[in-house]
Parts: structure tokens; C-alpha cells; sequence
């Protein structure tokens, strides 16, 4: 079958890989449908150091089973499935809690370890627990915002729990990238009242506003900071949703938090410390957040994606084939495109 490697930085390839098998009796195969590009993608396109086995990479897709292990029980061949990031087991103390994220037989999707989904097919470790199947005949037009509950949408929601984001609140979303603009999607979703985006490009914002944005802050650093407080009384916001990862980004979303506000953060940090420590203190300004279990997520968000209540599939603004790839990794690195869908 044919997949994306990436063998260091810059360097995405579409080649010939074996077919992916069945190897643990847990195991299901997929034949991916739409897979996408994320944001995280970029950091080892910009980063990575040569391997010369190469990574097969993507952690997104939507697929229908082609082949299950012997042991799997709830997944069937011909299943139209949704899946998530990391694979799971679903019955260990942290699946159990709600966070598949840190399973203790789980992992990630497009890693060194286990090939990922930019590609003809996939291997599914731990299927059961880790694929969620469709029940429903999917609309063609639902697909793409199916495809955002493997990742962004439910990491821009789990953003937004982990800010604490209740109706009436004032929420501010760092970053207008896909995950941002799922993190406006989710804040208004959950009965937020005021809606910060902070960003800087035209058709992001448009399309915050769009989500549910009710105001649009695209100065950095201390004006970013004077501005949201001009908004919100000089008092800052309840809610910050930092869908970034770099330090600025991360200094700015404790900067606007109000005292006892919180910072969900789900931008993967490009730094081994978070800055801030001496405000976010002095204001009991809760930081938390991290990898998303966005497998928890799926049940609460179906719905309404299939109601077309909220249609987070808009943050793809370009569709290729698989040998479009490199040409999406290259757009999405310029920002050309906020989110490359790849269609099978
Ligand atoms: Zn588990």
C-alpha cells in the first residue's frame, strides 16, 4: 500500500510500505476513508532529525474495518469507524477514568513505534477499546467533521473542560489554528457569553466568527494582554483556551486569565517550562490541560456533529489525495491552508 514517510525535516515522502496485518489477536485493520494533516504534524516537519527508516505518519483518520483479530469483540469488518489519536484498551484504571490518553497498554498513532493513518490503511492495536463504530450511515457532507473527533474537535473541547468554560462565562482561545477554532466551536457549545479569538490571519478569524467569536484580539504579547483586559473590565477572562504550545503563546494565555480563572492548554509545548509561575500564583490562576482523551469525547460530541448543530469539518479549507501530501505538509507549514484533509 502506499504512505507518507517522513525521514527528517522538510523531507515527506509517498511510498510503497508493506500492507498493514493483523499482528496481536486485538488487532483490527483499517482502510482509511479521509485522514488529515494536524498542526502537531509540523513540529517534527520542522524539527525532525533523519532516520533512515523513516515514520509513517498521521494520527487522524475515519475508515471502515477490513479485517479484525480473533479476540475483538465490539468492532466488525465493514464498521465505519471514527479514529481517535491514541489507541487504548478502554478497561484500564485510566480508561475507566476517562482518560484514554494515558492507557497503561496505550500509545499514539504515527510515531516511530506504530505506523500512522496518512496512508491506504491502518493497523489498530486494541481495537475495541480504541475505535469508535458508527452505527449510522454517514452523510458524505458529515465526513469531514466526523474526521475532527480523532483530534482537533475533541481537543478543542477538552480545552474548554479543563478551562472550566460554563454558560455566562468570558473565554479567550490563543491561536486561530484548527484546534482554536474547534476551542470557539466548543466555548460556544458549552454557553460561553464572550468569545475572544486571538489571531492574526483573515480567513481564520472570519471563520471564528463564524464558530461563535464574539470578539477578535491580533496584537501579541502586552498589547495582546491590554487589549483582552480592555474587553473584559480590566478584570481578564474566566477561561483560556492556550491552543498553541510555545512560550509566548502560553505567557499571554495566563497574562488575560482572571484571578481564579484557569488556562486549558492543549498546544503540545515546544518548552520544558511554563512561564508565569509568579502571577498565575498571586491570582490563583489554575493552569491545566494536556493530551487530549479525545476517545471520551467522541459520545458527547456525535450528536451534535451528526445534527449539524456544530460543523467543525469547516477548518479544512484544501482536500488532496494521498500524493498531494507533501504539498499539504508544505501549505500548512507557510499558512496557506489551516487544515489539509486527505481524501481516499
Ligand atoms: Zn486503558
Amino acid at each position: 500500500m502506499r504512505a507518507t514517510v517522513m525521514y527528517s525535516a522538510g523531507d515527506v515522502r509517498i511510498e510503497d510500505v508493506p500492507d498493514p496485518q493483523i499482528i496481536e489477536p486485538t488487532d483490527a485493520v483499517i482502510r482509511v476513508t479521509r485522514a488529515c494533516i494536524c498542526g502537531s504534524d509540523l513540529w517534527p516537519y520542522q524539527k525532525m532529525e533523519h532516520r533512515d527508516t523513516g515514520r509513517v505518519m498521521g494520527h487522524e483518520a475515519i475508515g471502515v474495518v477490513e479485517d479484525v483479530g480473533a479476540v475483538v469483540r465490539t468492532i466488525k469488518r465493514g464498521d465505519f469507524v471514527i479514529m481517535p489519536f491514541a489507541f487504548s484498551d478502554g478497561t484500564c484504571v485510566f480508561c475507566h477514568d476517562g482518560l484514554q490518553t494515558s492507557c497503561i497498554h496505550g500509545g499514539f498513532f504515527g510515531t516511530t513505534e506504530v505506523a500512522g493513518a496518512q496512508a491506504e490503511a491502518v493497523r489498530i492495536p486494541l481495537a475495541d477499546g480504541t475505535l469508535f463504530p458508527l452505527r449510522t450511515q454517514a452523510d458524505d457532507a458529515l465526513r469531514p467533521s466526523l474526521l475532527t473527533l480523532s483530534d482537533v474537535m475533541g481537543t478543542g473541547h477538552h480545552a474548554a473542560i479543563i478551562a472550566r468554560v460554563t454558560p455566562g462565562k468570558s473565554v479567550a482561545v490563543v491561536g486561530d489554528g484548527a484546534v482554536g477554532l474547534c476551542g470557539v466551536i466548543a466555548a460556544k457549545r458549552l454557553g460561553a457569553e464572550q468569545i475572544i479569538i486571538l489571531g492574526r490571519h483573515a480567513d481564520r478569524i472570519a471563520l471564528a466568527k463564524d464558530f461563535g467569536a464574539t470578539d477578535v484580539v491580533s496584537e501579541r504579547g502586552d498589547a495582546a494582554v491590554e487589549q483582552v483586559r480592555e474587553l473584559t473590565h480590566g478584570y481578564g477572562v474566566h477561561s483560556v483556551l492556550e491552543c498553541v504550545g510555545l512560550e509566548q503563546a502560553m505567557n499571554t494565555a495566563i497574562s488575560i486569565a482572571r484571578p481564579g480563572g484557569a488556562v486549558g492548554r492543549v498546544g503540545v509545548p515546544q518548552e520544558q517550562t511554563i512561564p508565569r509561575s509568579e502571577p498565575a500564583f498571586y491570582n490563583n490562576v489554575m493552569v491545566g490541560g494536556g493530551v487530549a482523551p479525545v476517545r471520551a469525547y467522541i459520545e458527547d460530541l456525535l450528536p451534535d456533529v451528526l445534527e449539524g448543530n456544530i460543523e467543525p469539518g469547516r477548518v479544512f479549507d484544501r482536500t488532496i489525495g494521498l500524493d498531494g501530501v507533501p504539498g499539504g505538509y508544505r501549505a500548512m507549514n507557510d499558512r496557506k491552508a489551516i487544515k489539509v484533509m486527505v481524501k481516499l
